[in-house]
């Protein structure tokens, strides 16, 4: 694949998107990405994204909105982000009209297994490292929760959606106003930045987008690395991402590809590696930003949907960490959601995805349930015999991670949500729901509840 890029910029005033920096900036950088397929490449592949899900490329460009005036970006940084794009379709080689170090050629060949040759050369110098943090942030309660285990003068990098011209409206229930609008009322301490692209359109199984690559989210951080003088990207990610959706230990807490990001001077970074939902909830509350996250991405700004699986889920947890029971009106329309309802009806592992932390809330909140939501309360019983653990950090997950700023991360986690003690941490380790799928006294007792 070839891949070119064209630089411009324009007056913030002459657009209409919420692209912003709290410092204050007049102008907005455009970047935009050309991919022009060649023999061996493909238009469709899976994802290198977890699910591994079948994908197409519906586009040869992508543009991006970033705040202020970015003259250059290191080559190194312009490939990792085009990779992040169109790595999957890439046949064998891919060619950019720049050179990349050397480093970064090895880092590439090692994550992508399918690119055999890039274009470098030896007069190309790796990125530095700055020296500001940065955070990948969505807007959404993981991201809240752990914006409060990250140094507080960080930036904090939301990758927002607009439309591609080529394609027109796709997905359009898909709102991202909310999380322009959580940054906005994130602390000032922050410096925020709000970007635009259109480059989640680019690929989808044809109902739906999919991210090509893993953190694919990150992209407008590393085109605004060298402007920002970032030296780490954080995400939100939680134990669940680690663990295999909370249901089986895994044991590893890194992302195993972080070395790519190494190669351009990023260390990566999830300082909410040992937390459940739970205690990122915690943390925000702790922090005073609960009422502002993003639940979902289907209603305004505080005005979650109430009808998704991740709407029901944040307000099972709220009602636990206040000691309430769900809205009766709330309750109803979860047994009417078609999303909560097979989530109630599921055999399927889909539905055994958070049931410790479903668990935990339900035992917390204790009373009577009607409908789906019953279902699933017993359900959660049946799966998950000890789900203390939710609300606890799990220490071992912050072993071999940079020092200081775990030492900072730690702090807070110390301040705000307790550790497991040794009998959690076993009851965590040995957690399997989906071996106990297979037990056939524990099939025979779901069947009843789904019945
Ligand atoms: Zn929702």
């Amino acid at each position: 694949m070839r891949i070119s890029t064209r630089i411009t910029h324009f007056l913030t005033s002459t657009l209409a998107l919420n692209v912003f920096d709290s410092n204050g900036n007049d102008y907005v950088t455009v970047v935009d990405y050309y991919f022009s397929l060649e023999h061996d490449d493909k238009v469709s592949a899976k994802s290198f994204n977890a699910g591994n899900e079948a994908i197409s490329l519906g586009v040869d460009n992508v543009r991006f909105f970033l705040p202020g005036k970015i003259e250059v970006v290191h080559p190194d940084l312009l490939a990792l982000a085009a990779l992040k794009i169109v790595s999957p379709y890439i046949g064998s080689q891919v060619i950019f009209e720049f050179p990349v170090s050397k480093k970064f050629e090895e880092s590439v060949y090692k994550c992508y297994k399918n690119i055999k040759h890039i274009n470098s050369s030896g007069f190309v110098s790796s990125r530095l490292p700055g020296t500001i943090h940065g955070m990948s942030f969505s807007g959404g309660a993981d991201s809240v929760g752990v914006s409060a285990l990250i140094p507080e003068n960080s930036c904090l990098v939301l990758s927002a959606r607009t439309f591609h011209k080529d394609i027109g409206k796709f997905e359009s229930w898909y709102r991202t106003d909310q999380n322009v609008e959580t940054l906005k009322h994130m602390p000032e301490s922050f410096r925020k930045i709000s970007a635009f692209s259109d480059f989640e359109f680019a690929s989808t199984n044809g109902k739906w987008c999919i991210y090509p690559d893993k953190y694919a989210f990150t992209i407008p951080l590393l085109l605004m690395a060298d402007y920002l003088k970032l030296k780490s990207v954080a995400t939100g990610d939680v134990l669940a991402a680690f663990t295999g959706n909370e249901v089986k230990f895994g044991g590893t807490f890194s992302y195993k590809d972080a070395y790519i990001y190494e190669a351009v001077g990023l260390e990566f970074i999830q300082p909410g590696c040992g937390l459940t939902e739970v205690g990122t909830e915690m943390l925000a509350r702790k922090k005073g930003l609960a009422n502002i996250s993003s639940t979902c991405q289907y209603g305004p700004f505080q005005k979650p949907c109430m009808k998704c699986i991740k709407c029901f889920r944040k307000e099972l947890l709220r009602c636990a960490l206040d000691g309430r029971m769900p809205d009766e009106k709330i309750v109803g329309i979860w047994n009417e959601s078609p999303a909560v309802l097979s989530m109630a009806n599921s055999m399927e592992r889909s539905g055994a995805q958070m049931l410790p932390t479903i668990s935990w809330a339900f035992d917390r909140i204790g009373g009577k349930f009607s409908g789906a939501t019953e279902k699933i309360r017993r359900k959660a019983k049946l799966f998950s015999p000890n789900s203390g653990f939710a609300e606890f950090a799990y220490y071992s997950a912050y072993r071999d991670k940079d020092f200081e700023y775990i030492l900072h991360t730690l702090k807070t986690l110390i301040e705000t949500v307790g550790s497991m003690n040794s009998s959690q941490q076993d009851n965590f380790i040995s957690y399997d729901a989906l071996a106990q799928l297979k037990n056939n006294d524990v099939v025979e007792q779901l069947r009843s509840i789904i019945r």
